[in-house]
């Protein structure tokens, strides 16, 4: 594998060391079903449970809040289908730039008779608990609103929409799959009921997350099958991958404001130098992650310009890995107010554990020609050209 410089850190983050050392055990002899009374069993049930207290405690939520599941997709489905499949009202609040794996299941919850409304971001990529408030209706049972955007990093108002939410008696959800490991979150300061992990996003392993579950909150488990899991997450549950979730947890916890801040002039200095480039917009602004920018460079497509980066060894992506391949421009970016040009132009460097100064001046570096390179061949900056934009 010969990429050099890994900037796609929303994307998927490297396993740390720490957390696949505490995760060898389980993989090599703790290989015992959780759910066994042997010895082997019983040792498997205690690190899970360990891990689910570790959990708890750093989100500020009871161990029995807390529910094992495998990553952000599911985590959010069960949340969204599990309060609706017992909710009394059948309207939805959710935003029109959450992750696929809300809008997706949106989208299916509707075919069943729901009814969604999307509320559009501004431009700098946040949503107000106003505009929440205001698309409520007698019947919404759910308000599903992302703790922070995956292709932006802009962070959204969680406590107040949390607020308004538990005075009129909704659900309330947040996929905080991006904000994880990066900005404190403490379930009883954000006012949610339920809130989606996902531990690939913060140096765990890939394949397991969490779903917080607030205590009384109406749920019925989408999934069917064993007790497992207090009966709401049927399933072997996966031992290594649980611990592993959990020291990583732990370990970004501890981290936290030294990297947040180092991410932040590491992103400074990274945004500086992007800008130096002509005709390029900064897409995102205000409360945002430490490690994400955002920007679309005019003429030409994000997808090219992560292609002619992967050619010198720096990864970064057009937009979300979910939807890479489609023809279609970002979801995210036009939900902002960009035009699908500009849109198709986005182009997200997501900073994180282990990048340097030097990585981000190679990225510099690099990126400037491929621009030059790519806008020669662009009919779109030949038309700017010829009628005297440039
Ligand atoms: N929600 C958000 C905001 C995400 O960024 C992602 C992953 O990109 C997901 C959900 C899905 O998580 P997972 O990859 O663990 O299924």
């Amino acid at each position: 594998m010969d990429t050099e410089i890994y900037a796609d850190h929303a994307a998927t983050t490297r396993l740390r060391e720490e957390v696949l050392e505490a995760m060898l055990l389980w993989l090599r002899e703790g290989y015992g079903n959780a759910s066994s009374l042997y010895k082997l069993g019983r040792t498997a049930r205690k690190a899970v449970e360990n891990a689910r207290r570790t959990v708890a405690e750093i989100l500020g939520a009871d161990a029995n809040e807390i529910f094992f599941t495998s990553g952000g997709t599911e985590g959010d489905n069960a949340a969204l289908r599990g309060v609706m499949a017992c909710a009394a009202g059948r309207h939805i609040v959710s935003t029109a730039f959450e992750h696929h794996a809300v809008l997706h299941t949106l989208e299916a919850l509707q075919k069943t008779g729901c009814d969604v409304t999307l509320v559009q971001p501004d431009r700098s990529g946040h949503v107000s608990a106003e505009e929440i408030c205001a698309a409520l209706r007698p019947d919404t049972a759910l308000i599903s609103v992302m703790t922070a955007n995956n292709e932006l990093g802009t962070i959204q108002p969680i406590p107040e929409i949390g607020k308004i939410a538990r005075e009129k008696g909704i659900s309330f959800h947040t996929d905080a799959v991006q904000a994880a490991g990066h900005i404190p979150l403490n379930v009883r300061n954000l006012c949610v009921d339920l809130l989606t992990l996902s531990a690939h996003k913060f140096g765990g392993p890939k394949g397991v997350g969490v779903l917080y579950l607030r205590r009384g909150t109406p749920f019925i488990p989408y999934l069917t099958g064993g007790a497992q899991e207090r009966g709401k997450r049927a399933g072997t549950e996966n031992v290594a991958g649980i611990v592993g979730l959990a020291r990583a947890l732990e370990l970004a916890a501890a981290e936290m404001e030294e990297e947040a801040a180092r991410l932040r002039v590491l992103r400074q200095r990274l945004t500086e130098g992007v800008l130096r480039i002509p005709f390029v917009r900064e897409n995102g602004g205000g409360d945002r992650l430490p490690g994400i920018a955002n920007f679309s460079f005019t003429a030409i497509e994000g997808e090219y310009i992560a292609m002619m980066l992967d050619q010198a060894g720096i990864a970064v992506s057009p937009g979300s890995a979910c939807a890479a391949g489609s023809e279609e421009p970002s979801h995210v970016l036009t939900a902002i107010g960009l035009d699908r040009a500009a849109a198709k132009g986005g182009l997200r460097i997501s900073l994180g554990y282990g990048n340097t100064e030097a990585d981000v001046d190679a990225i510099l570096q690099a990126l400037s020609p491929a621009v030059e390179k790519l806008r020669a061949m662009s009919p779109a900056w030949a038309a700017m050209r010829h009628m005297g934009m440039l």
